[in-house]
């Protein structure tokens, strides 16, 4: 259970211990706004960019500049489930937003301040491209999927939109438990520039069992932004973003799941993506449960014949196999983002 300290200045309690914000900016999170509730942290990607060149998936789909993109989240401590895949730390975790709230603007400027701030002392670096660490001062895109569940965050429509009015393009990545959430994006004209939903489980009986809700009815709710996203057609791009892993949701009948839970959606992309083996997943899965790229092909067949989206690309450090659904789809998948 959280200890809530009190930020300065305010009245309201913030959602981590001390011990949790320690070992968090030991990790590289830079910890935004009063409440702590929000961070960025320089993903691994933007670091090679950086340094040694190289780019990351989102990149080689649709065109993102890794060097330009910041990776952040407003709901750090949040989050309605408990997944046996997630990286991150899934036992702090609460499903209840106990911290006060910092202002979508505050938080918005503060993780682009934040990004700078930890990009300052790459030139000292002999090794880094200054043409590239140029390019990182002006970032471009925020991947709103750093930790926890961000739909969580009450003011998110004003959070988007204060991204967008910066000039900056939007990913938004949700576990689709709030589908509530997702309907006030879409009637609030705050929708991203791409809303993603994760899809590990494949049934009712997996979502349990694999993503381990923290309170009731989270598979109806999934199936409902399920829904939601089919009537997102032309109003923001949609992505389904799988997490495989070799003995739990490759199977036949997870096929068959999928197949249903793809055609309800109908996005614009699936993205087959391995499970990775780190951070506090390493504790619960074995390795094996990492699929080889040439298995996530195969499997990305199998899914083509049965949905009718077209494999279409892949990229092979990050593990993943991206599905168009159409040659509409396949033809303007790459943004411009500045
Ligand atoms: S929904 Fe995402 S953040 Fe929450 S436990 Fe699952 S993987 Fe982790």
């Amino acid at each position: 259970m959280a200890i809530c300290l009190e930020p300065a200045g305010t009245t309201q309690p913030a959602a981590l211990s001390k011990e949790q914000l320690h070992r968090l900016e030991k990790a590289g999170y830079e910890l935004v706004g009063p409440h702590r509730h929000s961070a960025v942290k320089v993903c691994h990607w933007c670091k090679k960019a950086i340094l040694t060149g190289g780019s990351c998936y989102k990149n080689r789909f649709y065109g993102i500049s890794s060097e330009q993109c910041v990776q952040f989240t407003p709901a750090l401590p949040f989050c309605t489930q408990k997944c046996v895949f997630c990286w991150r730390d899934p036992a702090s975790y609460s499903a209840q937003w106990t911290a006060g709230v910092d202002g979508a603007k505050d938080i918005a400027e503060g993780a682009i301040k934040a990004q700078l701030h930890n990009l300052n002392g790459f030139p000292g670096n002999s090794k880094v491209n200054m043409a590239s660490w140029k390019r990182s001062q002006k970032p471009r895109h925020v991947a709103i999927s750093l930790a926890g569940e961000p739909t969580l965050y009450p003011q998110l429509p004003e959070l988007v939109k204060e991204f967008h009015r910066m000039g900056l393009t939007t990913f938004l990545a949700s576990n689709g438990t709030r589908p509530e959430m997702v309907e006030r994006l879409a009637d609030e004209r705050a929708l991203p520039t791409q809303l993603y939903l994760s899809l590990a489980a494949f049934d009712q009986f997996s979502h349990e069992r694999l993503l381990l809700p923290q309170e009731p009815d989270t598979w109806k709710k999934y199936e409902a932004s399920l829904e939601l996203m089919a009537s997102l057609k032309g109003k923001a791009r949609t992505v389904l973003r799988m997490t495989l892993m070799r003995n739990l949701n490759m199977t036949d009948a997870a096929i068959d799941g999928f197949t249903k839970l793809i055609e309800k959606a109908q996005p614009d992309y699936v993205e087959a993506k391995s499970y990775m083996h780190v951070g506090a997943s390493y504790i619960i899965l074995e390795k094996d449960e990492m699929p080889t790229q040439a298995q996530i092909n195969d499997f990305s067949q199998k899914l083509a014949q049965e949905t009718g989206y077209l494999v279409t690309d892949e990229h092979g450090p990050s593990a993943v196999t991206l599905l168009c659904r159409d040659e509409k789809a396949q033809r303007e998948r790459m943004l411009k983002t500045g």
